[in-house]
Parts: C-alpha cells; structure tokens; sequence
C-alpha cells in the first residue's frame, strides 16, 4: 500500500485506503460496525492497522478515556494512529491548512494514542448499538431537497441540480442512486453543471466521486448498491494498459471520505456522549 511521504510516519494515504476499501467487499462494513464513531477515513485507517496486528476490531479509545471506563491498557501494547484535527491561532502561511476565515486554522496531525478494546482489560462494557441512518434527517442537515422525478428519459435513475435531488421511483438501486445525487450536491459538483445519471455512469472523475461515495455509504450501512459502484470503480482504474492504483487522485480521495463521512453522521440520531468523539 502506498505511503505518505514522511518515511516516520508509515500512514497509508487517504487514496490508498479508498483502493483498499474498493477491493476489498466487506471492508467498510467492518471497519464501520467497530468504530462508527470516528470520521470513515479514521476507521479504514484503524482497520488497516488492526489487521497488519492481527487486533479484533472493536470500540477504541485514548489510555486516559479506557481508565475513566475502568479498563486498562495491556502492557506492551502499541497504540494506533488516527488521524485528527487540530484548531489553532493562525501563525504562519501554511499551504497544509485549511482556514475558517475567523482567524484560526485548522490542520490535521498523525498522533498513536488509541487502543482497540482488545488490547485492554477490566470491566465489561455494555454492548453498543450502531446508530440507524434515516434519509428524511439527512436531507435537511445536508440542506438538500428532494424533488418530484419529472425526467422523461425511462433510463435516468436521479438528477441533482444545485442543491436539489430527484430519484426515480423504479430507479433499480435508489439508496445507491440517493447517495450518488446527494454526493454531487455535497461535494460541490452541482455548482458547476447539473447531474442526470442514466444506468451507464460516465467516466469521469465527479462520477467516480460520486460512485465511491455511494459505495462507502452503501457499504457501511449494509445498503444494496455498494457491488455495482465498485465494479464501476474498479473499471475505471483498469484501463487499457491495467490497474492503475493512482487514477484516484488524493485530493478526491480526501473529498470523497469526507463527504460519505458528512452524509452518513447527517442521517443519524443526535449522538450519545460515548460515540461523540472523532
Ligand atoms: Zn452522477
């Protein structure tokens, strides 16, 4: 799998990780049930990281959050690494951050601190619920409305315009469609054209945006659709001359997470404070 750069720091990128997720069925599933808590870029990167270990996945937290829980870290285990953001007082230009026009920046940092349930002991934890996704809270947090499908192309399965969606009503995936359109709209692709998606995606970069954020929903939220996106997916990095790995670029990597990580903490309940960290 490919690196970052920074030799220390042994971190698959983020476009890696998607590859991973695109090759391998049930990956995201997985790595969703165990750390639906965390941004999906933090969870793919904690199964990675599980897996290379041979650790069974499960709730993670920092040392000091395992003690208030009663449990203790086992001696000699190494902590995972997750990614996480860090706000600070803008100091100097810095290409890497991003700005929240009040002043303050926002960059993001490597730190090894969480332990996977296995690697403590002490007191039993009550088993957790994943949280269920319901489109019709979705769509307002998102900002998005749904229209009435008015296409009258029978092979259209849903458009997005601006901030709006329609989904076929016989459309043959419509969660993998809801997810595609949604996509469109959050990524911003629906402030440079409108969207009519036919049975046949396009190949283009949005589409492949558009689908590999419709995989990672479907997936985590065990939703039909997520075969169909990566069969499109994985067409779309073998071409002519063979698999090419770096088709997805990180930059679309890194939107394509966080938007699937946007639509999927839009549509479910108001967070218990146990599940509210990243
Ligand atoms: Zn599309």
């Amino acid at each position: 799998m490919e690196r970052h750069q920074n030799p220390s720091a042994n971190i698959p990128k983020w476009s890696a990780l998607l590859i991973e997720a695109v090759n391998k069925p049930g990956l995201i599933m997985k790595a969703y049930s165990a750390f639906h808590s965390y941004s999906l870029g933090n969870q793919l990167l904690a199964i990675v990281q599980c897996q290379m270990r041979g650790i069974q996945p499960g709730p993670i937290n920092t040392f000091p959050k395992w003690k208030e829980l009663g449990r203790y870290v086992k001696r000699g285990e190494r902590a995972l690494t997750l990614c996480m953001p860090i706000t600070r007082k803008r100091r100097d230009e810095n290409p890497h951050e991003e700005s929240n026009g009040e002043g303050t920046f926002t960059s993001f940092v490597y730190k090894a601190r969480w332990f996977v349930v296995d690697q403590t002991e002490g007191q039993d934890r009550p088993p957790r619920v994943i949280p269920d996704w319901d489109a019709d809270r979705a769509l307002p947090a998102l900002d998005v409305t749904m229209v009435p499908f008015d296409s009258a192309d029978g092979n259209c399965q849903g458009f997005a315009k601006k901030r709006q969606i329609a989904i076929n009503p016989v459309a043959q995936l419509p969660h993998k469609t809801l997810f595609h359109e949604l996509a469109h709209v959050v990524i911003g692709h629906t402030l440079e054209a409108d969207f009519a998606d036919t049975e046949k995606t396009p190949r283009s970069l949005r589409e492949v945006e558009a689908e590999a954020v419709a995989m990672l929903c479907c997936e985590a939220l065990n939703l039909e659709g997520a075969d169909y996106c990566r069969g499109y997916i994985q067409n779309w990095l073998y071409r002519g001359t063979g698999f090419d790995a770096d088709a997805i670029p990180e930059k679309s990597a890194q939107k394509i997470l966080r938007t699937a990580d946007q639509i999927i903490r839009a549509g479910r309940p108001t967070m218990a404070p146990e599940a509210s960290e990243r």
